[in-house]
């Protein structure tokens, strides 16, 4: 089965918006094993989305798009679709219902625009959008000389605000593709999670398992310094599914050692709070540099971990040496003043070889470690830091030798 992903929107042909469904579609279909042979980019008029889907319908098998669903006048996804599959357009009763109650719901009565909504090509059937009020529409054009090469298209049409698109890709779609593409074979995923080193870098401590073709298939995508590998499996039975994944996933592990810090939805800031609770140490912070995004990191996940004693408190400070000595004083100190066995201090941001970068200093008692994190470019740069300096938590709390200086909390 071959697919086609089209994007519509004047937005989008305009250059005003990038096209990002497009390219997290196509990841995903990569990870159902099906192929993707086109992208299309269209605008907002009959003519031009008639031409993309009949284009797409007759050259493949699967067709997803996503965009021109809201209620407005320049919103005709439903009518391109009517007209290519030569049908009217129907309302539906259950989607006219789900929109007014959506509006009811914020106590607000319906625009008569959003009645465009709830219209459907005939046949077709809506995709239901748990978080907007535009559903999706589920078409299948028949199998004849005319579409999918003569096997028939599918389409599915998603709204193009990317959070609605994604939920209602992984609610509907996908199950319904996993049918479709693996008849009574199952899929299933998993996710490991990485920190410490580039996405180029951590590709070549992993020869040959990011390849196409690969079974598992082992994908990899980056957010702001954070790595996850995803490992996905097709097989008869979900325990031979979970035994392909836990053998590839032995792999990566003896291959990445700690730079795996978690699975699934674990952020850094969970891993370091973890490691913390086994050593049963507690910690305070100080920042200048990071501007308190690291207090706000570790206050998060020891609420997650309903583990409020784990993280004591955080002060942030619009000046600060970066000398050492100072830093590691300004941790004791933080240490002492909210009773914590460990103080980190985050120093400010400074020039070092002709590089921005700040100083993470962890310090309890007698003991301590000073570590000089690089920052790169863009905006992320300080969200990086703050999480480099929570990493370097995760590994002294998981280190022997801070583990002698015993904990109290
Ligand atoms: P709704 O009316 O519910 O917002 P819609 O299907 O009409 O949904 P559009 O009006 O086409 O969606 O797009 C809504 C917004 O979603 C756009 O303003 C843009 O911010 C974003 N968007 C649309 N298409 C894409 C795309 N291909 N990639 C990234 N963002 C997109």
């Amino acid at each position: 089965m071959l697919a086609e992903v089209i994007a519509i929107g004047d937005e989008l042909t305009s250059g005003q918006r990038l096209d990002t469904n497009s390219q997290w579609l196509s990841r995903e279909l990569g990870l159902l094993g099906i192929p993707v042979g086109y992208h299309t980019t269209v605008c907002d008029t009959l003519d031009a989305g008639r031409e993309a889907f009949a284009t797409a319908a007759q050259r493949t098998q699967l067709v997803l798009a996503t965009g021109g669903l809201g209620p407005t006048a320049d919103d005709l996804t439903r009518d391109v679709l009517a007209a290519v599959a030569g049908v009217p357009l129907v309302c539906c009763e259950r989607s006219l219902a789900e929109v007014n109650a959506r509006f009811a719901r914020r106590g607000m009565p319906m625009p008569e625009s959003n009645r465009r909504q709830a219209l459907f090509p005939e046949g077709s059937q809506p995709i239901p959008n748990p978080t907007g009020t535009a559903p999706g529409i589920d078409l299948t054009l028949p199998a004849g000389e005319r579409w999918g090469q003569g096997r028939g298209a599918r389409i599915f049409t998603l709204p193009g605000v990317p959070a609605e698109m994604r939920r209602m890709w992984q609610e509907t779609v996908a199950p319904a593709l996993v049918t479709l593409a693996g008849g009574s074979r199952v899929l299933q995923h998993r996710r490991l999670k990485c920190f410490g080193a580039g996405e180029s870098a951590l590709e070549e401590m992993l020869p040959g398992l990011i390849e196409r073709g690969r079974d598992p298939t082992v994908g990899i995508t980056a957010h702001e310094a954070t790595i996850t590998l995803r490992i996905s499996a097709w097989a008869a039975s979900a325990s031979e599914c979970a035994a392909k994944i836990s053998d590839t996933e032995q792999v990566i592990r003896d291959a990445l050692g700690p730079l795996v810090y978690g699975e699934e939805d674990d952020e850094v800031e969970d891993a370091a709070t973890q490691s913390l609770r086994t050593a049963r140490l507690s910690l305070a912070t100080v920042e200048a540099g990071t501007g308190g995004r690291v207090a706000a990191l570790m206050a998060q996940a020891a609420a997650r971990q309903s583990a409020a004693a784990v993280f004591r408190g955080g002060i942030v400070l619009p000046e600060l040496s970066s000398e050492s000595d100072t830093l590691v004083r300004a941790a004791l100190h933080v240490a002492e003043q909210q009773g914590a066995d460990l103080g980190l201090a985050v120093g400010p941001v400074r020039l070092s070889d002709e590089r921005q970068a700040v100083d993470i200093v962890i310090a309890s008692g007698e003991w301590r470690e000073v570590h000089e994190h690089h920052l790169g470019g863009g905006d992320i740069a300080l969200s990086r830091a703050a999480k480099a300096a929570i990493d370097r938590v995760r590994f002294v709390a998981a280190d022997r030798r801070v583990g002698k200086l015993g904990g109290t909390s």
